[in-house]
């Protein structure tokens, strides 16, 4: 960045400190060459993001439709409105970073799937039963079966730890070695 009065390039700052709700950061300078100060500002460059929908349209991200059936997933589970927002605001800067521009829209929902899945199990099922258009009770118990493979990957609930440990038992009361099938089954 040149300085304004005599276009010299290089300057130390003097100061930085965030701006305008901390959605830009100022900058105090002072010119290496004349001793002028002067400021910059510097902001994020929020490049649009278009959803590609299942009929093939396109349409503009929207950040508060996305917050909207994340509420309406969680409503009466507990879940706090700013841990909602935050977890928005994930996605939201996990779509500014990618490359492409285009995101099929099943992707932003497995995107919260994959969130929802630590926050509530039934705000988990609400939104995948939205988002994947369930049309019966066999897609419901394929997802919840899909449900308990994660939470048993993963660190997992206590009840889930629970649970893994009685398949392990079965099995070992039958032969050892079908321990393994036993597990494939289940994720
Ligand atoms: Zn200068």
């Amino acid at each position: 960045m040149r300085c304004p009065f005599c276009q010299h390039p290089d300057n130390r700052v003097l100061e930085s400190r965030s701006a305008e709700a901390s959605q830009s950061v100022r900058r105090r300078r002072e010119c290496l060459k004349c001793g002028r100060r002067f400021t910059t500002y510097e902001r994020i460059e929020y490049v649009p993001i278009a959803i590609i929908k299942r009929d093939g349209d396109r349409e503009s991200f929207d950040r508060s439709k996305l917050l909207r059936g994340i509420v309406r997933a969680c409503e009466k589970t507990g879940i706090g409105s700013d841990r909602l927002e935050a977890l928005v605001d994930e996605i939201e800067a996990e779509l500014q970073q990618r490359a492409v521009r285009e995101v099929p829209s099943t992707e932003i929902g497995e995107l919260v799937l994959q969130r929802l899945q630590f926050l509530s199990e039934v705000a988990y099922i609400r939104f995948a039963s939205v988002y994947r258009q369930f049309r019966g009770i066999r897609d419901f118990i394929d997802t919840l079966n899909h449900l308990q493979g994660c939470l048993n990957q993963g660190e997992g609930t206590s009840e889930a730890a629970e649970s893994s440990i009685d398949v392990v038992a079965g099995a070992e009361a039958g032969s050892e070695q079908e321990t393994p099938a036993a597990f494939m089954t289940h994720s």
